[in-house]
């Protein structure tokens, strides 16, 4: 019944679910012990095309368009695959270098990032400040040809792995937001610290951290687009950043249907499948509704953003709305597995705990609600 993705989107998505049923899902159980993915799965998923797919070929991408991109997202859903940091990396953070850097920084640092060579993160939020993003307190300094950069950023998904982190700073810290500039800073700079993995309750396979700045000087060719635009920059891209977070959910909430389904046919209570009993086939069924709903939203949303007709508060529209329905929808699915639906090794389980944070990060629920609000 969709209309939205094209055939070269589901012939795509052929391609990525073999590779997320092959070198993902028998391996992610693993990873959560671990905290991370990796390094050599990023580099098999930059071989199998699975990396950057709607970053043009010239840079190293699959030429593709945003279609891609949300096959990614619905295959790594559809196996509860929450640690690949995959869509970060290729749809959030190479397109800021796509807009808004040189010639010379997207042939540095794209076709590293689409083999999996160079994995990107994107660093606003610091232990201070999260939703008033305008109040940070990291700065740069400039100092002839570099930037000097201090401060400490939390919170940031691929932290440990990154090896690119676009920081958003203040270069002007008189100007307010229009003293906001995003710089690229590389692993390998003196002064750059990565904090431990943090103790997450969900996403437990992606590598998050904070990050440290101590004095590290960052050539000014890394500023990426015009020194005190990043504001600007970062109102801009968090429209696609938030319809990416809403279209996990109803990923994530037909792959729990339908596993929610089948485990109740075959689980049986006094003397009938679980399935049988009006309570649960009402559930389901209220579920379903649900679920559709949000597909529908969000794959409206999906072809206003193919017609660059996306606006911030039809994203936050999309985001508020989906994640809600998610935490709601696999609360009630992982009531209908009893106990079983408690323990880690069955997929529901993953899903509950994964969604809250779809509610939090990318912007919360409430300033979701204040963005939609300011044009009531
Ligand atoms: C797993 C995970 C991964 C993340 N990845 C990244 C990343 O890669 N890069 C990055 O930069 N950040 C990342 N974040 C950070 C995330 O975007 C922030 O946590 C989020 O924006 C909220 O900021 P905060 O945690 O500081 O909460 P706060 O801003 O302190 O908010 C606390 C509470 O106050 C409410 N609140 C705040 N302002 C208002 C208001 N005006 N009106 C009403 N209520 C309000 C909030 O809604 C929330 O309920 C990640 C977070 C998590 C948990």
């Amino acid at each position: 019944m969709r209309n939205t993705l094209r055939e070269d989107h589901e012939q795509y998505r052929d391609q990525v679910r073999k590779f997320v049923q092959r070198e993902i899902a028998p391996y992610h159980h693993e990873w959560e012990k671990l905290g991370a993915v990796p390094r050599e799965t990023w580099l098999k998923a930059g071989r199998e095309g699975v990396l950057l797919p709607a970053i043009p070929e010239e840079y190293g991408g699959g030429g593709g368009d945003f279609g891609h991109s949300i096959v990614v997202i619905e295959e790594l859903m559809r196996v509860v695959a929450s640690g690949p940091g995959f869509p970060l990396h290729s749809d959030i953070v190479a397109p800021y270098l796509l807009a808004y850097g040189t010639e010379e920084q997207k042939q540095r640092w794209l076709p590293p990032m689409a083999r999996g060579e160079k994995i990107g993160a994107i660093a606003m939020t610091e232990p201070g400040i999260g939703s008033d993003l305008k109040s940070m307190s990291t700065a740069a300094r400039r100092d002839g040809d570099y930037y000097v950069l201090n401060g400490a950023k939390t919170f940031i998904t691929n932290g440990l792995n990154s090896d690119i982190v676009i920081v958003a700073c203040k270069t002007d810290p008189e100007q307010g937001t229009r003293g906001v500039s995003l710089i690229v800073v590389e692993a390998d700079m003196p002064g750059f610290t990565k904090g431990p993995l943090l103790e997450k309750i969900g996403l437990l396979a992606q590598d998050t951290t904070e990050l440290f700045f101590d004095n590290v000087r960052v050539p000014v060719t890394n500023l990426l687009g015009e020194e005190g635009k990043g504001f600007g920059y970062l109102m801009h891209q968090l429209a696609q950043e938030r319809l990416m977070v809403a279209s996990r959910s109803p990923a994530l909430m037909e792959a729990m249907l339908e596993e929610t389904i089948s485990y109740t046919r075959n689980r049986k209570a006094f003397g009938q499948p679980i399935f049988n009993h009006q309570n649960t086939r009402f559930k389901l069924a209220e579920i379903k509704a649900k679920t559709v709903a949000c597909r529908v939203l969000v794959d409206h949303c999906i072809t206003l953003h193919f017609n660059q007709q996306l606006t911030p508060e039809m994203a936050a529209i999309a985001k508020l709305y989906a994640t809600e329905q998610q935490g709601q929808v696999v609360d009630e699915l992982l009531q209908l597995h009893g106990g079983y639906g408690f323990m880690r090794e069955y997929p529901i389980a993953r899903a509950f705990v994964d969604s809250r944070v779809q509610r939090i990060y990318g912007g919360t629920s409430e300033i979701m609600k204040e963005i939609i609000s300011r044009t009531l």
